[in-house]
């Protein structure tokens, strides 16, 4: 198995340690990692990088990451990004439009070095939309009252990587505490699987969760296990 990565390292949204633990532990499985290599062209004998060489391969999986929808691109005169995102201004206010509001997966919102050591965008991430969400019905309340807009700030609290049946690793309260805290093994695989279930309780509700985790631990030794979102 081999893994192409057009970046420096695999995760390279996610601090530089969870990478370097994701890497050695995906060696240790014979998974072959290629940093900073670029797909060129994906042929039917495997995949071409952009330097030459070839990866001969008869099953490719593309997981290129994620873009906005082909409709928003440049939608009614809007500034939009190279992955079609609405650009949007701290308040959440469109660059170009202050009465058109953008949150989550779909907005460009920077996130500025001051609050975390490094510039960049705010992450593609649930709990960016769920802050931007709860952020955008405190600016609809102050429009109406004809109050002025509050820019919004992106709290990092953290990030678990699950590496399947093999380890998990993740960094707790980000920048949040100045540092952040590393947790791997069972610690960080218990945090990940109570987050999963709290996550199925919001959306499903406590019997229906309940009984499916039954359910699961029932079947388990017969069934693939794949995580569904
Ligand atoms: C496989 C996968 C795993 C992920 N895992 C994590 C994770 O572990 N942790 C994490 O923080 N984030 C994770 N994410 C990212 C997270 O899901 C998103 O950041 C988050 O859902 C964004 O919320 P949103 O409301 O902006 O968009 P969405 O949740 O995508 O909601 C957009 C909604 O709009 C609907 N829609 C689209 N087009 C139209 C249209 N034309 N008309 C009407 N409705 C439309 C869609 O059907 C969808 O329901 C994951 C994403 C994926 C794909």
């Amino acid at each position: 198995v081999s893994v192409i990565e057009a970046a420096p390292r695999v995760l390279p949204a996610l601090p530089e340690r969870l990478s370097q633990t994701t890497e050695s532990l995906l060696a240790k499985l014979g998974v072959q990692v290629h940093t900073q290599a670029k797909v060129a062209e994906v042929l039917p004998s495997g995949v071409k990088l952009a330097d030459g060489r070839l990866l001969p391969a008869e099953l490719v999986v593309w997981a290129a990451g994620v873009k906005a929808p082909d409709f928003l691109k440049d939608i009614a005169g809007l500034e939009t990004n190279r992955t079609h995102q609405l650009v949007v201004k701290p308040t959440l206010q469109t660059s170009r439009d202050d009465d058109v509001f953008a949150i989550g997966d779909c907005a460009a919102c920077a996130w500025p070095e001051a609050d975390h050591g490094k510039g960049g965008m705010v992450p593609p991430r649930a709990q960016a939309a769920h802050q931007q969400a709860s952020h955008m019905v405190r600016q609809i309340n102050l429009r109406l009252a004809g109050k002025p807009l509050r820019p919004y700030r992106y709290r990092d609290f953290g990030s678990l990587v699950s590496l399947g049946e093999f380890s998990t690793v993740g960094n707790m309260m980000g920048g949040l505490i100045g540092g952040s805290l590393m947790v791997e093994g069972l610690f960080a695989r218990t945090m990940y699987l109570s987050l999963y279930k709290m996550h199925e309780l919001a959306l499903h509700g406590f019997a229906k969760v309940a009984l499916d985790t039954l359910a699961r631990l029932i079947v388990r030794r017969t069934e693939p296990h794949v995580k569904l979102h």
